[in-house]
């Protein structure tokens, strides 16, 4: 038995997080979606000692050679922020050029339209001779775009189809599951989740909550959708692939008995912020941005959509 993590304490050596298995079999009850699994890495942004400056993480002091500027909001006349930066070796799934291997996410933290502009960057490590010593503040931010710098602790998960993204016969047999029935479960075994909804009684919101899209900040699989499917279209004319989701809150009231990592499961809500949202970034009304990519067209074109409820 691992003793219960103090959510406050430093991240010691090999320090990990792990997502519980899901309470139902998806390939088994919808053999038609087997093909659809996809496999997301959960990020579980933590708070620790900042990783070397090539490193994988979100915000901190990011590899940029020396020489090369800064890149800076043409709107604003500021300079951009670090958001998230991957290696390739821990993040293949991600999909990396053939020469780059590490990632970058920058955004500019102001209000555009309507939230703080992205801009992607590929580099090839140990290219440049010096790096940028003193990376540029920013003129003038919103705090809720500034990332408090974490460590990241990967963990690979499988996904399903958001339910949005469903066809309706595959929806209809959802609705027609009985989940007391499926889990043997009696009435009130599962304590009401406190917005008041028994997902025993809606296996929709079973499916949303626990089978399907995990929440929270993840490279790949699929977005967790908030407003329903808003998938972009790219110029070329072909639906864009979901690359990576930044989220306010890792989970919530609602998903948390699947996604509240196993190390963290004795902590009760309200979860403390180093756990819900480590970042301390806060996109909307607890909103997400969801980053889709088309590599098709030669320069892989990066579009953001940004979701709260
Ligand atoms: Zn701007
Ligand atoms: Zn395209």
């Amino acid at each position: 038995m691992t003793p219960p993590i103090d959510p406050d304490s430093a991240l010691g050596p090999g320090a990990k997080r792990t997502t519980q298995p899901p309470c139902l079999d998806v390939g088994r009850l919808l053999p038609e979606l087997a093909g659809r699994a996809r496999t997301a890495v959960r990020l579980h942004p933590r708070r620790g000692p900042e990783p070397p400056r090539d490193g994988s993480k979100i915000g901190g002091a990011f590899y940029w050679p020396k020489g090369r500027d800064w890149p800076v909001c043409d709107e604003h006349r500021s300079p951009l922020v670090s958001i998230l930066q991957l290696r390739k070796e821990e993040f293949p799934e991600l999909g990396f050029p053939e020469r780059e291997d590490l990632f970058q996410l920058l955004w500019c933290p102001q209000d555009h339209h309507p939230w703080a502009e992205h801009r992607v960057y590929w580099h090839r490590r140990g290219e440049a001779p010096d790096l940028l010593e003193d990376i540029p503040p920013p003129r003038s931010a919103e705090d809720c775009y500034l990332p408090t710098p974490c460590v990241l602790l990967p963990e690979r998960v499988t996904e399903y189809p958001p339910y949005d993204e469903l066809e309706q016969d595959c929806r209809d047999k959802i609705e027609r599951w009985s989940p007391r029935e499926l889990l043997g479960a009696r009435a009130g075994e599962r304590p009401l989740d406190y917005w008041g909804k028994d997902i025993l009684d809606e296996p929709s919101t079973l499916y949303e909550w626990e089978l399907s899209t995990c929440p929270g900040t993840k490279i790949g699989g699929y977005p967790s959708w908030i407003q329903g499917d808003e998938t972009p279209v790219c110029r070329c004319g072909r639906s864009m692939r979901h690359l990576l989701s930044v989220a306010s809150w890792e989970f919530d009231g609602g998903t948390f008995r699947r996604w509240l990592p196993v190390e963290e499961k004795h902590l009760a809500n309200p979860w403390p912020k180093t756990i819900i949202n480590a970042h301390g970034l806060m996109l909307g009304d607890a909103g997400s941005i969801f980053y889709f990519i088309c590599r098709h067209c030669p320069e892989w074109p990066v579009r953001q959509v940004s979701q709260c409820s």
